[in-house]
């Protein structure tokens, strides 16, 4: 089987006008490193309070994980309610899960305040038990959502289960009306115009080289096409953190994930698999992630290999989940794979995201395949605190973590790939 190594997502956005190439200005209030949600929406915001705001980004905006991804926009964390609960005690466990939800308020404000055309529907999402026993821990966290955080949702057991989907893989799900989906290239692309609109002044094939602190305040950001004077800087590499920023490489472990998406479906069909169009992924460490594109291709993704994405990977995990979509959804066995494309999401030693500052810089990343929502909103939030203007952040005074001895390169990624699918098989 040969499928092109190209992502859906950047095959049916219309063109981004080219960034590259514009002369780089020798002072600004705020350089933002990374061109994605995180870093094109606190540009937006920055520009909106009137700061001189420089973003960089090495390749071309939205070149990371931001174009790339399933484009599901979740409600909750990482974690599952039931560890937030254990790990903070049920009124800090609520305000987090609250702060989800203004994650998703905020896409779809900014999605109707700058008309960003990007596919965006509030769809609600699926948790999909992977097997018998995931589907009471489904219930118990559907407990948990209604008595502790007032968030209405669904437990539908395996009979009842068709009416949402339609795969007797799974073993029940659990439905959430809160949540949505979009195209995560006309989003990331929309972001960036409104940028630009709000007077940003952003900067593609210009990575990052080196930031010095200089005597009387502020950094230098050096690039090989000049220099930068900023009063400050807000990194938002996430899964792409270099060595430019040694300080954050040695927090976040890279991570690849990968997504195939076929050709368009008969509507019959993906009315049978999906009737309700909700995004949906499922209960195991190991998850696969699956929705219908606008376009009304099956989108299904997964952890296929740990590594970050490279030709041989995504060729490779192309294989893997093509056979992993027919185990689930076998009608799609004739149906032809039209794109596969990978990406690397930004895991952190803790599974949350963090923000903040530290030694100086600014940041906020670590959102381990939950940002399309989050890094949008921790864009903005931090750009609301660079300017003095407040600004949330919800994981304010939780410790950053790293290891003894990482670098930025995940070694022990094959052993950690071991013990999840050994969880996998054991859970
Ligand atoms: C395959 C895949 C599927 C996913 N699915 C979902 C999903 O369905 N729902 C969800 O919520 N999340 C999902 N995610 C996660 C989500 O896409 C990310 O959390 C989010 O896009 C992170 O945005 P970001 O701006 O922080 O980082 P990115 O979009 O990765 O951007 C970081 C940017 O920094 C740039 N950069 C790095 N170093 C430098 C430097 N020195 N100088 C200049 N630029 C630099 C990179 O080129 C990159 O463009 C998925 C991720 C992947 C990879």
């Amino acid at each position: 089987m040969l499928i092109p190594e190209t992502s859906l997502w950047s095959a049916t956005a219309p063109p981004l006008k080219s960034f590259a190439h514009r002369p780089l200005p020798a002072k600004a209030d705020v350089v933002v490193i990374g061109g994605g949600y995180t870093g094109v929406s606190a540009a937006l915001k920055l520009a909106k309070h009137g700061a001189a705001v420089t973003l960089l980004e090495g390749e071309t905006l939205g070149w990371g994980a931001s174009s790339r991804n399933g484009g599901q926009v979740l409600v909750g964390h990482k974690h599952g309610v039931e560890d937030l609960v254990r790990q903070f005690g049920k009124e800090r466990a609520r305000e987090l899960y609250q702060a989800s939800i203004k994650t998703i308020e905020c896409v779809e404000q900014i999605i109707e305040e700058e008309k960003i055309d990007c596919d965006y529907v509030r769809c609600g999402y699926l948790e999909a038990a992977a097997k018998p026993a995931h589907f009471d821990s489904l219930k118990r966290a559907q407990e948990v959502l209604e008595r502790d955080f007032g968030h209405t949702t669904r437990a539908l057991p395996k009979a009842e289960m068709k009416a949402e989907l339609g795969a007797e893989f799974y073993h029940g799900v659990l439905v959430d009306e809160r949540s949505g989906g979009l195209h995560p290239a006309k989003f990331i692309n929309g972001l960036a115009l409104a940028a630009e609109r709000a007077g940003a002044d952003l900067h593609e094939s210009t990575p990052a080289a080196s930031l010095e602190k200089r005597a009387n305040g502020g950094f230098t950001v050096k690039t090989d096409r000049g220099s930068i004077e900023a009063k400050e800087v807000f990194v938002a590499t996430n899964g792409y953190t270099g060595k430019a920023t040694p300080i954050f490489q040695r927090r976040i472990i890279p991570i690849g994930s990968y997504i195939i998406a076929t050709e368009p479906l008969d509507s019959q069909i993906s009315n049978s698999l999906i009737p309700n169009r909700r995004v949906a992924f499922d209960t195991k460490n190991f998850l696969h992630y699956f929705r219908l594109s606008p376009d009304n291709r099956m989108v299904f993704g997964g952890r296929a290999a740990f590594s970050p994405e490279t030709p041989n990977t995504v060729r490779e995990s192309a294989e893997i989940l093509r056979r992993e979509m027919i185990a689930a959804f076998p009608e799609l066995r004739d149906t032809p794979v039209a794109y596969a494309w990978g990406g690397t999401l930004g895991f952190t030693f803790d599974l949350y995201p963090h923000a903040g500052q530290m030694d100086g810089l600014w940041y906020a990343m670590g959102y381990a395949g939950h940002g399309v929502a989050m890094a949008t909103f921790l864009g903005q939030q931090m750009a609301d605190r660079i300017a003095g203007r407040g600004g949330y952040n919800p994981f304010e005074g939780m410790a950053f973590p790293t290891m003894p001895l990482y670098n930025g390169k995940p070694w022990f990624l094959p052993l950690a790939a071991v013990w999840y699918r050994l969880l996998d098989l054991i859970s």
